[in-house]
């Protein structure tokens, strides 16, 4: 019987090979590469597109990369969004560290483009791979039978439930993601929110560097982006929050003036849109594949805005999972063993990001021996470079913060003064993948 207690359609099984849910960085990405391979893709979001979402958007250069890889990174650059090459990271105390970031696969550049414009690029993407992608369609619901997803239930508001088929069902539903409560998926090296983060969009602020400033208790971004307009970021830690909730434009404004002449720039330009805040901020890996289903980007992992990788991860983390299906259900490898190999790649990947991330997201003030090291690698402008191809994701973390880096860097003398990378998230991932 189809019809039982709520009104159903039922489009038939098996319909589809991939249902992906949510079509923004993850889910769109993973819906073109997985459809540019001929599988049958439904990709459906509950927005309509171009939408925005609460976040800035640096996109480091390896996520630009894999942009430039599949095609589309020309479309970012024909909407005039500006490309980033030259960044200030300022540390205070005088401290100021210079540099370019290096070039990596093609792109010497960051770009910050509009969500409006980056999640659209890949949503047409992922229509003109052949994917069928439905806008305005909330899932409410998977279905199963025995342990094994096999679809979704859902659709627009007002509109008959849909029932739709498929051998594996993606969830790319971001860091509150549907498809991982219905699953169950386990949460590992998981941490409480750090930092509060708000941003806003000014005109009149010309600059085409990027500038990063750390103060105590503070992280700032400035990066221009689409429209003539410039990013402004702060995160503040989350034990302010509530004070700061009383004017949080304030709390921005007086944060801005910690940044040399920053706030004044800034006040003499002018707000072109509001400014946004969010505490949402959670840390944590998601158990990323089960029976029918997988997950992908910040469903799979979400970590702070502060080090701005989310995007970029989410593009990595997409290429892997569609390479990973495409063998599965290819019939080069079994479905279960492809997942299971691409959740142990996806960790090795990110963890050094995480963990420094983390570290990142304390807010710490500079120890003595941090600016030691800082202060030396800002004296020598390859090893500056070096550095923000260590920040950007260019060369893992975990290769760049080595005894090799500290003895480059300081001399013997004061190499027992660093302190090892990585240490923040002391819980360890699952020992068995
Ligand atoms: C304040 C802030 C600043 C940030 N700054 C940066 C930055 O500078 N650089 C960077 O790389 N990253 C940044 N990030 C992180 C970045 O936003 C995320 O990592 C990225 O958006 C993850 O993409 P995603 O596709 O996995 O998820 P999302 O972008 O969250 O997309 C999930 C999609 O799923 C849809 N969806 C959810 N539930 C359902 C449902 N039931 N049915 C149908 N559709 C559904 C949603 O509508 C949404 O479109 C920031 C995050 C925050 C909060």
């Amino acid at each position: 019987m189809v019809l039982q207690w709520e009104e159903t359609v039922t489009m038939g099984a098996g319909r589809y090979d991939v249902i992906v849910v949510g079509a923004r960085v993850a889910g769109a990405a993973t819906a073109t590469l997985l459809a540019r391979q001929g599988m049958r893709v439904l990709a459906v979001d509950r927005v309509s597109f171009p939408s925005d979402t609460v976040s800035s958007h640096q996109l480091q250069i390896p996520g630009a990369a894999l942009l430039h890889r599949w095609g589309l990174l020309d479309r970012l650059t024909a909407a005039g969004t500006p490309p980033v090459r030259r960044v200030r990271f300022d540390v205070g105390g005088g401290l100021v560290m210079d540099g370019q970031f290096p070039a990596y696969e093609g792109v010497d550049a960051l770009l910050s483009p509009r969500r409006t414009l980056l999640d659209s690029i890949l949503v047409d993407a992922a229509r003109e791979a052949g994917a069928e992608v439905r806008e305005n369609f909330r899932v409410t619901q998977l279905t199963s039978s025995g342990d094994r997803i096999t679809g979704i239930r859902g659709g627009a508001r007002g509109r008959p439930v849909v029932t739709e088929t498929a051998s594996l069902v993606i969830g790319a539903d971001g860091k509150r993601s549907m498809v991982a409560g219905a699953v169950g998926a386990r949460r590992y090296r998981e941490r409480a929110a750090l930092t509060f983060a708000s941003y806003s969009y000014w005109a009149g602020l010309p600059g085409t560097a990027g500038e990063l400033y750390l103060r105590p208790g503070r992280a700032v971004a400035v990066f221009p982006t689409n429209d003539d307009l410039t990013m402004v970021y702060v995160a503040a830690p989350m034990t302010e929050f509530a004070s700061a909730r009383a004017d949080l434009d304030g709390h921005y404004l007086r944060t801005l003036d910690l940044c040399g002449d920053l706030g004044e720039r800034v006040r003499s330009g002018s707000r072109a849109e509001r400014l946004r805040t969010t505490p949402d901020q959670p840390n944590m890996f998601r158990w990323p594949h089960g029976p029918g289903w997988a997950l992908v980007g910040d469903a799979g992992v979400v970590m702070d805005s502060v080090s701005a990788q989310g995007m970029t991860s989410a593009l990595r983390d997409a290429e892997y999972l569609a390479a990973a299906i495409i063998a599965g259900l290819g019939g080069s490898q079994p479905l279960d063993t492809a997942l299971r190999d691409h959740h142990r790649r996806r960790d090795r990947a990110i963890r050094g990001m995480y963990d420094f991330t983390l570290r990142l997201a304390a807010l710490s003030p500079v120890t003595a021996r941090e600016r030691r090291f800082l202060a030396a690698v800002a004296a020598d402008q390859q090893e500056t470079d070096r550095f923000f191809a260590a920040f950007a994701g260019i060369v893992p973390l975990e290769k760049y913060f080595t005894l090799g880096t500290a003895l480059r860097v300081l001399g013997t003398r004061t190499i027992r003064d660093i302190r090892p990378a990585g240490a923040a998230s002391s819980e360890r991932a699952p020992s068995r993948i």
